[in-house]
């Protein structure tokens, strides 16, 4: 697949994994290296969306800091190019093999070591899937502060690794801001143990930062410590629809300044997403159709009093026509039934066939800019959607559109016009699913020059051997140019 789509590609000089690379691993973790030969390595090879698929003959499962780094100091002596992997939930295509990478899965580091429930910091490993930290948080009154559509399958490594942002960042921040602290172990295995669980620490630099974000690049995150806020004693959920995107951007502005101390989460899909929800999940939206939908999330500490100034907030904008109807949630497990709408968006466009994915940062008159512009021309040439749905309340649309199958047509459609297009209106081409492989030709259109240069001397400093993640981010590492 990946070949096929990105034709361009080649190999970079890396060693070819042998018998004697096999039984060293095994050496280092007996009975956790899953080859091609005795196991099916199928999933670990092929991304989420199903657009990437590598062809690794070798996944290791590590269990602790110290495998990981024998298992990367051995790497790097012997040349073998390697992908770190979290839950595989990514969507740039940076969690699967481009060719045949040693895959390190970090799915059996999946210990708690600790919550401070004074604090509020919670320390675990990086294999740590996310929704199954906010259950036991929950049980001490504190949650994750992040939450997204993949939290059964995503792993905190992986979100730190990709900076993830989802639906509550409005609110609790990225994770930069909540990553207090990480041990990350270099190409070369020497660990990094910068694991600060205070929050204010200004000596020096903050190296923890280096790795969120670097997508593998840098170093695998094996420990992470993350502040988490205290569970809201009340939360609502507002469901409205909508005529136009002028009302919707109004009734944004509206929102921030009515609710603004109690609101967490400001979401938008329209019609074309929630048509696939309804058609291809099963499931009933609570209102009728309409062009586009808004969920509005309020978490405060007094359920009357929130849901007092909610009612208030939909009659006024009712009454202004800006809003054509809405519904206030507090039940929970209407609320969830809810909230299930639009995080089963992704999976629901992925049934059409094939999903060309965009996810980008515009400032806020923009925001849906991009359906307009493409929506035509892509429908002519086979798109079955042409559709947005995202972090209204970030400026973070997801811009999706959908075939049967894989069209090089409509690629060719679609890029590089988007990434130019974002570039152009001073947008982020990436706003919070990183580059990976699939963005790594367009990093132009967001970084300078200079500052791609600069991210090349850090890698050249902490990997310079180029073995952790090639041909993601900044193509190939220098020096190890690809072999033609
Ligand atoms: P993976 O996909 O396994 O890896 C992602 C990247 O991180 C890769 O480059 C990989 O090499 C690297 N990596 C993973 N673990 C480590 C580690 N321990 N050390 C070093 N590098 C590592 N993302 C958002 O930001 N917001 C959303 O709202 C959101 N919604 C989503 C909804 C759905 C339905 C899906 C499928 C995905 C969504 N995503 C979203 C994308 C994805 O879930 C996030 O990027 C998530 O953080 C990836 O975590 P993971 O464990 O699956 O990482």
């Amino acid at each position: 697949l990946t070949q096929v789509r990105y034709p361009k590609l080649k190999r970079g000089n890396y060693s070819v994994i042998s018998d004697k690379h096999i039984s060293t691993f095994e050496k280092i973790i007996p009975g956790r290296v899953l080859t091609s030969a005795t196991d099916d390595l199928e999933s670990f090879n092929t991304d989420w969306l199903r657009t990437a698929r590598g062809n690794s003959s070798v996944v290791l499962k590590p269990k602790s800091t110290e495998e990981v780094s024998e298992i990367l100091k051995f790497c790097n002596q012997q040349r073998l190019a390697v992908c770190p992997q979290g839950g595989n939930t990514g969507l740039v295509a940076g969690s699967v093999p481009v060719f045949d990478e040693v895959i390190l899965n970090l799915s059996l580091m999946r210990k708690i070591e600790s919550i401070d429930t004074a604090s509020g910091v919670i320390v675990c490993e990086a294999g740590c899937v996310l929704e199954e930290l906010d259950n036991v948080l929950r049980e001490k009154d504190l949650m994750m502060p992040l939450d997204l559509g993949a939290k059964g399958s995503c792993q905190i490594g992986g979100n730190v690794s990709t900076n993830a942002g989802g639906l509550r960042l409005l609110r609790y921040g990225s994770m930069h801001a909540n990553t207090l602290g990480l041990i990350a172990v270099k190409a070369d295995g020497t660990v990094v143990d910068a694991l600060n669980c205070l929050k204010k620490d200004n000596t020096g630099y903050a190296l923890h930062h280096l790795f969120v974000g670097s997508e593998g690049t840098l170093g695998v995150v094996t420990k992470v410590a993350i502040q988490c806020p205290h569970v809201p004693q009340a939360v609502s959920l507002m469901f409205l629809g909508l005529s136009d995107f002028a009302s919707v951007m109004e009734t944004t502005q509206r929102a921030k300044g009515f609710l603004g101390e109690i609101l967490s989460s400001c979401e938008l899909m329209d019609l074309e997403c929630a048509d696939a929800v309804v058609q291809n999940m099963k499931l009933k939206l609570p209102l009728e159709r309409m062009p586009f939908y808004m969920l509005l999330e309020t978490s405060g500490s007094n359920a009357a009093h929130d849901e007092e100034k909610l009612n208030a907030f939909l009659e006024a904008v009712m009454n202004q026509g800006l809003v054509l109807d809405g519904t206030v949630i507090t039940e929970p497990s209407r609320l969830k039934a809810v909230w299930h709408l639009r995080e089963c968006i992704a999976e629901a466009l992925l049934r059409d066939g094939y999903v060309y994915k965009y996810d980008v940062t515009l400032p806020a008159q923009k925001f849906y800019d991009l359906v307009p512009f493409f929506n035509d021309k892509l429908k002519e040439a086979g798109a079955l959607r042409c559709c947005a749905f995202g972090h209204l309340g970030d400026g973070n649309v997801h811009f999706n559109v959908t075939s049967t199958e894989f069209s090089y047509k409509l690629l060719g459609l679609i890029e590089p016009s988007i990434y130019e297009w974002t570039s152009k209106h001073r947008g982020s081409i990436s706003a919070e699913h990183g580059i990976g492989l699939k963005k790594r030709d367009f990093l132009k259109f967001s970084k300078t020059a200079e500052a791609i240069e600069m991210m090349r001397d850090i890698k050249q400093v902490m990997d310079p051997n180029g073995i952790l993640n090639p041909y993601k981010d900044l193509g190939e590492a220098r020096g190890h140019e690809a072999r033609t």
